[in-house]
């Protein structure tokens, strides 16, 4: 017996819909790369891309097609969102922090048609152009009088493309399976790989972010996502927003700490997302000028392992709590967020933070398990540390043109190890490769990081596996020192006695001006290997 309720599809462009319906005098505020602050509601940001639909199809895309943007985060970028996919086209979001011929890689694998950018990325745009075969159609993000002038392209301005339509369009209707985006991840784990989100997956998994116990959030919020919408959909941010009818802040190219925390207290905003980097940023800016934050209440911080001391600074100088939050492209991304128990209430505050230091528990829609070498479940005691698998609604199934299978037995490996407790928290422990490996035994990076990161004079630092003639591979901690601090070799070591085992302390110290950075603002530890990996043999 089937059940008897209306089979409506799950679609993008039903968000919009809503949006207008209900939320229609929400705003969205945009710092643009022109310069000006722009702002407007979900009834004009519909309206808008309502012609950039048409504009599509004038075009001559077509439903499946890819459709790029190099964009910040702002208002052409999110009628964007909605106009591709609500065509059903494919949003086929660009990290314009990746190198060129990375970027020409991307574009001409995803067979993109049309390429819209933000004008800050011209000079990028001019370098991929001749490596860009299937595009046909440049777009500016820009009015007429904004065109960059170019090389090696004549772009559209996208006002000019619009602005030519009415707004006499409906959003046709399809299976809800078919493909709305695509990402690739950036590459840190070899040759950058394409997910193909579905509108299902794209709705299910926007249904999951704004509960309680994942970011809590409601039409009462200001959210401003400096998680970037070219990568993994700002954390699905901008569709939360046209759900539950929060206003939305975006920050444009400005991700420096004071123009955020301009933004943050010019528009009132409660709520913010973004990599741990950017909160170390925000956090000095904050500092070194001694000003306060009056209205943000809470910030997500994934991406990488949020260190313990920048969530007790945020927490004990400005009283803002930062969720831990651990996701990946894979997963659309959400994967667990850290939010307590009832009976975690009881514990004392030092108890309660051990448990926010974890990366979290997944919301209904992941399950995860871990397992040993031969593909073995290993036990949930909070200490068995294992391969992450992970399955849901919103969990890759193939990568984009992908031959064979990712999954083993049904499941998605993460690439991450890591251990979970008996309450579901999941801790990571590693990424698989960037684990080290000494004298058979496992060393987990993250945990000698996070007690680096601790120490007063240490701006920044990371733990990598570097080879070793007795023990096959030693730790070796790299360190960026605060402007002005001082710490020498033997203070940093010794700053590990009494917090972990011993044979876990780092073999040595190596001091450096910056921690080279991937395009997603994590340290990239390859680099760093390929650098120092064999200091520690002479
Ligand atoms: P990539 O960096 O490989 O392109 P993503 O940007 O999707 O891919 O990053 C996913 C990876 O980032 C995860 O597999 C994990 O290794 C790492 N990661 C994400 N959030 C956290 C976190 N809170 N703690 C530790 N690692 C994290």
């Amino acid at each position: 017996l089937m059940g008897q309720m209306m089979d409506r599809p799950l679609l993008i462009s039903s968000l919009l819909l809503h949006a207008e319906r209900f939320h229609g005098d929400t705003e969205i505020v945009s710092r643009t790369v022109e310069g000006p602050i722009h702002r407007y509601t979900w009834v004009e940001a519909a309206r808008r891309a309502r012609q950039a639909a048409k504009a599509l199809e004038r075009l001559g895309v077509r439903q499946g097609d890819r459709v790029a943007t190099l964009a910040w985060n702002g208002y052409r970028h999110l009628e964007l969102y909605y106009a591709i996919s609500g065509t059903g086209a494919v949003m086929h979001t660009i990290n314009p922090r990746l190198f060129p011929e990375q970027v020409a890689w991307i574009a001409d694998h995803a067979e993109d048609q049309v390429l819209f950018f933000d004008i800050t990325f011209a000079p990028l745009v001019d370098a991929v152009a001749a490596k860009c075969k299937t595009v046909k159609t440049w777009v500016a993000l820009t009015d007429r009088a904004h065109l960059p002038e170019m090389k090696n392209v004549k772009p559209l301005s996208y006002e000019d493309l619009i602005g030519a339509e009415d707004d006499r369009y409906v959003w046709p209707e399809f299976d809800e399976r078919a493909a709305a985006c695509l990402c690739y991840t950036s590459g840190t784990t070899g040759n950058p790989k394409g997910v193909l989100y579905s509108h299902r997956s794209t709705l299910l998994h926007t249904f999951a972010v704004p509960l309680p116990d994942v970011m809590n959030l409601s039409a009462r919020d200001v959210i401003l996502p400096v998680v970037p919408m070219f990568h993994v959909n700002a954390w699905a941010l901008t569709y939360v927003g046209a759900m539950i009818g929060a206003k939305l802040v975006f920050p444009g190219a400005a991700l420096d700490g004071a123009s955020i925390c301009e933004l943050f207290e010019n528009e009132k905003v409660t709520f913010s997302a973004g990599v741990p980097t950017v909160w170390l940023g925000a956090l000095q800016h904050l500092k070194q000028t001694g000003k306060k934050l009056s209205t943000v209440k809470r910030m997500v911080v994934g991406g990488s392992a949020c260190p313990p001391a920048l969530m007790e600074a945020f927490e004990r100088d400005y009283g803002i709590k930062l969720i831990h939050a651990w996701g990946m492209t894979e997963m659309s991304p959400l994967g667990t967020v850290c939010t307590m128990k009832n009976r975690h209430l009881e514990l004392s505050k030092e108890e309660q933070f051990k448990v926010e230091l974890k990366q979290g528990r997944p919301p209904f829609g992941v399950d995860l398990k871990i397992v040993d070498e031969d593909g073995k479940e290993l036990p949930r005691d909070g200490q068995t540390s294992g391969d992450l698998l992970v399955r849901g609604y919103w969990i890759v199934d193939q990568y984009y043109k992908g031959d064979k299978s990712p999954l083993q037995g049904g499941w998605f490996p993460t690439g991450d190890r890591g251990t979970l407790d008996s309450d579901g928290y999941l801790t990571i422990t590693d990424r698989s490769k960037d684990v080290i490996k000494s004298g058979g035994e496992w060393i987990g990076s993250i945990d000698l990081e996070n007690i680096a990161m601790a120490h007063p004079a240490v701006a920044m630092a990371a733990v990598i596996a570097a080879k070793h003639a007795k023990w096959d591979e030693r730790p070796l901690l790299v360190v960026v020192k605060k402007p002005g601090a001082e710490v020498s070799r033997d203070e940093m070591l010794k700053f590990y006695e009494g917090k972990i085992a011993k044979w876990w302390t780092p073999d040595d110290v190596v001091f450096v001006d910056a921690l080279p950075l991937g395009a997603t603002g994590k340290v990239q530890k390859n680099k760093l290997r390929d650098e120092f990996g064999e200091r520690l043999l002479t």
